[in-house]
């Protein structure tokens, strides 16, 4: 088998050599059941117990309140884009703060199904900045207020989430749930794909105060109504086995590694060692303003395009892949997600100094 690789995607990114090998263990004979996970019944006793206990490891991994229900559901954030609007919005007004282009997606999903007010538009700076408080003009009548917690294209983060003045508060955190302690208390719901930091494509995680779940609109296909969700514990009709199986390995990974505690100090080094880095040369010019700067994906950019091409193939000769930035952005983007090891990122900056040396202009 060829040498795995430091795997720098912004999703379907890295899983943790732990959890792969588990997986790898079970793949034939789930715990002498005689099959594979994927092979099971989703209502039989031995897939069940698995259901339960990956929701178990996220409630107590998270600290998710009793008062919050969790859904595994299928369709992506993309999904959410929309069910969020369906189940919520329901042709009511809602405030979007468009600090990227996964937040816009979500504002003009949204549009169908109701009134979009958007209370920022990081368009005109190049979403390079999260916006203070005083810069977010939230309107009276609104229901929720909408934000992406980290944006995973541009590399912008929230630190602190916004003062939403009683209001609901709806995150997208699909490319930063996990990666460090957040108060779900904040939030009237939460979603999140799962294969940028919590495992792979196929199943989005939904948390959500349970007082918020009623009656959709009418148009609501089943597959997107919370309420039908809740009524069925997210077994309306076959769930994605498989992916809520590896959700509950990598849980598993990030309670035997210490919690979100030890995984947040380990992101931030992780981080660290990239932005002081970056800081400290002027080769290479970081995307995101200093103090909105993502501790998942980091953006930069060399000199020129040619430099950047070269960059991404050097960079991959030497295991180091997948560094090429998102198309609306160009450059270079180093997804560092939880699954990363900080022995990659030191790699990768040593990659860096050597490439920026030999290519000064
Ligand atoms: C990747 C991503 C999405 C889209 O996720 P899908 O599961 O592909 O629909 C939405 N929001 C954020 C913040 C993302 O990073």
């Amino acid at each position: 088998m060829k040498d795995r690789v430091f795997n720098f995607a912004a999703g379907p990114s890295m899983l943790a050599d732990e959890v792969l090998d588990e997986l790898y263990e079970e793949f034939y004979n789930y715990q002498n059941t005689g099959m594979a996970v994927m092979e099971m019944s989703h209502r039989g006793k031995d897939y069940l117990k698995i259901f339960e206990e990956a929701k178990q490891r996220l409630y107590r991994v998270m600290e998710i309140p009793e008062e919050y229900e969790v859904f595994f559901m299928h369709g992506g954030a993309t999904g959410q884009f929309a069910a969020v609007a369906l189940n919520l919005l329901k042709g009511d007004k809602a405030d979007y703060i468009l600090t990227g282009n996964f937040s816009k997606k979500a504002a003009m999903e949204a549009m169908k199904y109701g009134q979009v007010h958007i209370a920022y538009d990081g368009k005109d700076n190049g979403y390079r900045h999260i916006p203070k408080q005083e810069e977010l003009s939230l309107d009276e009548d609104s229901k929720y207020v909408h934000l992406c917690s980290n944006n995973t294209i541009y590399g912008t983060e929230w630190k602190t989430y916004p003062d939403v003045k009683g209001k609901i508060l709806v995150g997208d955190l699909s490319s930063d749930i996990l990666s460090r302690k957040i108060d779900v208390s904040r939030f009237g719901l939460i979603y999140a794909g799962a294969q940028k930091n919590i495992g792979i494509a196929g199943i989005s995680v939904v948390i959500i105060r349970k007082d918020l779940i009623e009656t959709p609109m009418a148009i609501t296909p089943d597959i997107l109504s919370y309420e039908l969700m809740a009524k069925h514990d997210s077994m309306l009709n076959t769930p994605p086995t498989y992916p809520i199986y590896v959700l509950g390995k990598v849980l598993k990974w990030i309670e035997e590694s210490g919690g979100l505690e030890a995984i947040e100090s380990r992101n931030r080094e992780k981080a660290k060692i990239l932005y002081d880095y970056l800081d400290m040369q002027s080769f290479y010019k970081p995307h995101a303003e200093k103090d909105s700067r993502s501790l998942m994906n980091v953006t930069f950019t060399t000199p020129n395009e040619d430099l950047d091409k070269r960059f991404v193939n050097e960079a991959a000769e030497r295991g180091l892949v997948s560094l090429k930035g998102h198309r609306l952005v160009g450059g270079l983007r180093a997804s560092i997600y939880n699954a990363m090891p900080k022995e990659a990122v030191k790699k990768l900056v040593e990659f860096m100094d050597g490439f920026a040396k030999e290519n000064a202009l």
